[in-house]
């Protein structure tokens, strides 16, 4: 319990379909506990008497249905009771999937695919974790489909991915993250390579179909797809190739009546499409924190939850391996001879000679085993940071999460970068 300031202490006490909103404050901890009643966090139940201990920046609501009182233990930026909640509308949401999912079975026909949309900073992520927590805690096998780039709710910023998820979320280090399938993008915007983007969308969309076709438990429980806030221009046709891709049956759409009458609009009448309010807990996160946000996703990825583990370092020969960038700079076409097209050069792979710029960049290890698959559409093992490139001695220093040796030869160089502060 270091970091708790044992000297604020304050108990709460909620009415039913209350909800106690609250937020770390930097460089503090929080420690809840029930003391009475009952209470979920985003869709998980929470244990009575235990200690759940939050993280600095942490943006915390605890919702009862009946009734509840907890107890909070050190700093926090004002944390107060709320009755003005729409977990009802996520609730019914819920049990309207759920018949869906019922149907599934009798019938063997695939589950409800639930897409969330919406803006920036409406609760996109936290109503993906609500509902795919309520259909585990029914016996479902629901899958998460995260297509955020910017946040990275199944791996890293920079990554699309799929998780089937078997239990509700851990009220404080969220979804086992097991066996997910990861994808490279390499960006925090789909805006940083759109071509690439939807080739993603659409692999996964195979893999996940592919996935129901040999289990049916998946088959049946469907799937809960996170999106960007980004819902204009381009980004808005992201949307709709997601839609299309997993051919999705229910699109919730947060907080942005617009966006709901583009797509009522754009998409065919057989999906359903419902606005439903965002919650008014949800803060907007500005630019900054929402890098901070980024950084402690990456960190964790290294350091486990709470910094219980500690990446390995170590060297890497140029020779041992082979790196690539995703995307060529295209000739403008007065460069092309006469009547030659354009060639595609989003999707190609560019290969990559180690120097000094690739310090701090994120590196994604392919399972790729040769460069006959490919690689652009091959899920990825893990990832490692550069710390440094000696060029003279064709070596480049790493941190990683698993010891040496690396499993594979192939790395995809991110965008993205990460400077690692703790040593
Ligand atoms: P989005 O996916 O739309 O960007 P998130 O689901 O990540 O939004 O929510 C943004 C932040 O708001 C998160 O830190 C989340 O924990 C917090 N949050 C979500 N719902 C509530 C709520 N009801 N009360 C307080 N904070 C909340």
């Amino acid at each position: 319990e270091k970091g708790i300031d044992h000297s604020v202490v304050k108990d709460f006490k909620l009415a039913k379909d209350n909800e106690l909103r609250f937020e770390v404050e930097t460089n503090q901890r929080v420690k809840l506990v029930l003391l009475d009643g009952s209470a979920e966090l985003f869709g998980t139940e929470l244990v009575h008497s235990r200690s759940y201990i939050f993280e600095s920046g942490a943006k915390i609501a605890v919702f009862t249905w009946f009734g509840c009182s907890i107890r909070l233990t050190g700093k926090n930026e004002a944390a107060y009771v709320s009755k003005d909640t729409p977990m009802i509308i996520y609730l019914n949401t819920h049990a309207a999937c759920e018949q869906m999912r019922k149907t599934a079975d009798q019938e063997d026909i695939r589950g409800p695919r639930i897409m969330v949309v919406g803006p920036q900073d409406v609760g996109k992520s936290t109503v993906c974790r609500i509902l795919l927590n309520y259909s585990v805690r029914m016996g479902r096998k629901t899958t998460l489909l995260d297509l955020d780039v910017g946040q990275g709710g199944v791996s890293i910023p920079g990554t699309v991915g799929a998780l089937t998820v078997e239990r509700p979320a851990d009220p404080v280090d969220g979804f086992e993250l097991k066996v997910p399938l990861v994808y490279h993008f390499g960006h925090t915007s789909p805006n940083g390579n759109i071509k690439l983007y939807e080739t993603l969308i659409s692999r996964l969309a195979d893999v996940f179909n592919a996935k129901c076709d040999y289990n049916r438990l998946i088959k049946h429980s469907g799937c809960v797809i996170n999106t960007c806030g980004w819902i204009k221009g381009q980004g808005y046709q992201c949307l709709l190739h997601a839609a299309q891709s997993f051919e999705a049956d229910v699109v919730i759409v947060l907080d942005s009546e617009r966006l709901y009458n583009d797509l009522k609009r754009d998409l065919p009448d057989f999906v359903n499409i419902i606005l439903q309010p965002k919650s008014p807990g949800v803060v907007e996160r500005p630019r900054d924190v929402r890098r901070d946000y980024r950084d402690s996703k990456i960190k964790e990825y290294f350091y486990g939850p709470r910094k219980i583990y500690f990446p390995h370092a170590f060297d890497v020969s140029f020779q041992d391996v082979e790196l690539f960038k995703i995307g060529a700079p295209s000739l403008p076409d007065s460069c092309l001879p006469l009547g030659v097209e354009q060639e595609d050069t989003h999707t190609k792979l560019v290969p990559v000679t180690p120097g000094r710029d690739l310090v701090h960049h994120i590196l994604s290890l392919s399972m790729a085993e040769s460069l006959d698959e490919n690689l652009i559409e091959t899920n990825v093992a893990g990832f490692v940071v550069v710390t440094n490139v000696d060029v003279d001695n064709q070596v480049f220093s790493v941190l990683s999460p698993a010891p040496r040796p690396l499993p594979r030869r192939y790395f995809l160089i991110m965008d993205t970068r990460f400077i690692d502060i703790n040593k």
